[in-house]
Order: structure tokens, then C-alpha cells, then sequence
């Protein structure tokens, strides 16, 4: 018979001591790991509550305290123990998919990167996923009863209201598909769906280019071509997910027949495969963005043109999403950010040519910093979202 939950009174002295834990543990498991003197300054908690929580949650190993440094002086950083729970994060790429494990303080313990075919069926992308976590866990002495979420990255819009994977998709074994209903029955446990692009912004605010923006839209420059916006720190989707679809924004009604059935779409024109197809006649089979950046960085004239003409169609784009959005930061990642300079010129030259000046002026534009692991990152964050765990173990163990 399950014990019936203890009631609490509200605003009795144990609720309120409850609640401040709650507001303890889940800063941490926003920042990962803080100082005490941050966690005051996160939570509004007095210096003197946030030391007794401290004291009385590690000693029920909740959470650990360990020596760190920060500007040059060692401080003492707070994160939540392993034993308060794992995250893992799944990433399903063109061609790859890509698992890591973390503890709450979203410290990798493990991670793998596996080649995938792009016409997989669903079935077989998920068990794969499923073979690597229980490798990865094997690899850092767990197991499952450990895991107490899991965030998945797909590169398409995904519909929050029916689950469903919309098209648009580079990968279309998945499309139609409620992929957090099917990921969930597959691996056993709670899994969290969102677009690849969306995660890279979540990422990229909470630990890389994007902290401190207030609005911010993160592009993935590669297969495909997408956007994740974050406005007032919040991710905006839309109606069924495929706000930030930038790549199909229509650059030429007569161009390439894209892959969503228009034609002349942005993405038509600037992904990683339109790029090597523009410059594989005169290079080459073989080629890679590496390749083709090492080659504009020593003067190839094909190179360094085709990676300008690329920056300025993005640039364009860019341009009309700050007339609409007017973000206060633009980061840019994928495979083609590995251009730098050679991008970014031509697509300053373009946004300061097409945008409304007062919205080109106060918009910066940063490469991402996280580079091909953000979308990984956002999964794991993605996979704690919404979730409760640590404050069900506070309950569970209180003494
Ligand atoms: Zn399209």
C-alpha cells in the first residue's frame, strides 16, 4: 500500500523551510552550479537560509560543495550530487545522432556520436538511442533508476499541441510521427521533443553566445537551415512549432525545387550541401565546410566567394527577421559558423543594405559558442524542463 503524502500546512514553518529548499534546488538546476553568495542573489533567500539549506541537503548528499576558482580566487561552487538524479540528452542529426549523460549540474559523464543513415525508420533511430544510453550509464557505473529525464532534438518543427513531427524535415522517416509519445514507450521513461534549432538557442542563452540577451534568435547554418527564437527568455514556437523556419523563407520563385516543395528557398541556397555542390565542380568530389574554409583562409577565390554570396543571402533573411522580430542578439551556429569573417562580412554588408536602420543598430551579431554540441546541451536542458525530480527527492528523503 503506498503511504498517503504527508500533509503541509501552508505557510507553517516546515512549508516555508520546503519551499525555500525548492527555490534552492531548482536555481541550481538552472545554473548548474553557483556560489552561495549567487544562489542569495538568484533566490532573494538571506545569506544565512542559503547556508543552512546548504548544510542540511549535502549531508543528505542532495547536493555536493566543492573548491572552484572564479576571477582568480577560489570560491566555494554549489551543485547538485549524482545522487539526486542523471539527465540524458539525444540528438538526432542529418546524418548522426549524438547521446550524452549528465548529472544535474549538467556535467558531461558520457557521450557518443554515431553515424545514421537519414532515411532510418523511426524504430531503429530510437533503439540505437537506446543501446548507446545503456552503454554510456554502463560506462559511468549507473543505471536507468537513475535517470529522472531525457530531452530529444529533432531537426523539424514539432507540433507541442498533437506531439507531432511536422514537415518540413531533413529527416522523413520521423515526419508525422509523435515522436515524445513513441521516444517515451521505447526508452522507458518521460521524454521531452523539441526542434533542433530551439534547443541551440536554449543552450546557447543559458551557457554560451546568448547569455544575457533578452531576445535572441540562434540560426543553424547547415544540412538545414533553421532558427530558434528566445524572446523575453522564452522560447517562442508558435501555432504548431515551425516559428524560426527561416530557411524557407522564399529568396527566388523560380529557383531550386526545395525540399518543403517551394521553390527558391533560403536553404536552397546556403546549406552545407548547396555550398560543396556550388564549389565541388572546381575542387573536386570529397570536399567538406572544413575543406572549403581552410581553402578561403588561403586565398581560393571560389572559396571565399561562395562563403561571401552565403552570408549575404542569410543576410538578407537576417535583415527581415530583425524588421519583424528586432532581436537584440543574432548567434549563429551550425557547420557553416566555422566561417567566421568569411560569412559575417558580407552578411553585415547585407543587414546594414535591407534592415531598418534603429533595428540593424542595436542588433549584435555573435557567432555560437557552443558549436556541433549546443543542440546536445539544449536537449539536456530540455530534459530537466518541467521536471520536478530533485524537489520529489527532498520530500522522499526528509528526514
Ligand atoms: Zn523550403
Amino acid at each position: 500500500m503506498q503511504d498517503r503524502p504527508r500533509r503541509v500546512r501552508p505557510g507553517s514553518p516546515t512549508s516555508l523551510k520546503k519551499a525555500n529548499q525548492a527555490l534552492l534546488v531548482r536555481a541550481l538546476q538552472v545554473a548548474g552550479a553557483l556560489t552561495q553568495a549567487e544562489i542569495a542573489r538568484v533566490t532573494g533567500l538571506a545569506p544565512s537560509t542559503v547556508s543552512n539549506i546548504v548544510r542540511e541537503l549535502s549531508a543528505r548528499d542532495l547536493i555536493t560543495v566543492s573548491r572552484a576558482e572564479q576571477h582568480g580566487r577560489a570560491v566555494q561552487a554549489v551543485r547538485l550530487s549524482r545522487s539526486a538524479g542523471l539527465v540524458v540528452g539525444i540528438d538526432f542529426g542529418h546524418r548522426h545522432l549524438r547521446v550524452a549523460l549528465a548529472d544535474l549540474a549538467y556535467e558531461v559523464l558520457a557521450e557518443e556520436r554515431v553515424p545514421l543513415d537519414d532515411g532510418h525508420k523511426v524504430t531503429d533511430g530510437l533503439s540505437e538511442a537506446g543501446r548507446i544510453i545503456d552503454a554510456l550509464l554502463a560506462e559511468a557505473e549507473t543505471d536507468r533508476t537513475h535517470v529522472i529525464g531525457i530531452g530529444m532534438g529533432l531537426p523539424a518543427p514539432i507540433d507541442l499541441r498533437t506531439g507531432q513531427v511536422g514537415a518540413p524535415s531533413i529527416l522523413p522517416g520521423w515526419v508525422g510521427v509523435d515522436a515524445a509519445t513513441v521516444a517515451s514507450e521505447r526508452l522507458g521513461a518521460a521524454v521531452r521533443v523539441d526542434n533542433d534549432a530551439n534547443l541551440g538557442a536554449l543552450a546557447e542563452a543559458r551557457w554560451g553566445a546568448g547569455r544575457g540577451a533578452e531576445s535572441l534568435a540562434y540560426l543553424k547554418l547547415s544540412d538545414g537551415v533553421g532558427a530558434g527564437l528566445l524572446i523575453g527568455g522564452q522560447l517562442y514556437r508558435g501555432r504548431s512549432g515551425t516559428a524560426g523556419e527561416i530557411g524557407h523563407v522564399t529568396m527566388n520563385d523560380f529557383g531550386p525545387v526545395c525540399r518543403c516543395g517551394n521553390r527558391g528557398c533560403l536553404e536552397t541556397l546556403v546549406s552545407t550541401g548547396a555550398v560543396l555542390d556550388l564549389l565541388e565542380p572546381g575542387h573536386g568530389p570529397g570536399l567538406t565546410i572544413v575543406g572549403v574554409v581552410a581553402l578561403a583562409r588561403d586565398g581560393d577565390v571560389s572559396c571565399r566567394r561562395v562563403l561571401a554570396d552565403t552570408g549575404h543571402h542569410v543576410g538578407i533573411a537576417v535583415a527581415n527577421l530583425c524588421n519583424v522580430v528586432n532581436p537584440d542578439r543574432i548567434v549563429i551556429g551550425g557547420e557553416l559558423a566555422q566561417a567566421g569573417d568569411l560569412l559575417l562580412d558580407s552578411m553585415w554588408h547585407t543587414l546594414n543594405r535591407y534592415g531598418i536602420p534603429s533595428a540593424v543598430q542595436t542588433v549584435d551579431i555573435v557567432l555560437a559558442e557552443l558549436g556541433a554540441r549546443s543542440q546536445l546541451l539544449g536537449a539536456l536542458a530540455l530534459g530537466l524542463q518541467g521536471a520536478d525530480p530533485v524537489i520529489a527527492a527532498l520530500v522522499r528523503t526528509a528526514p
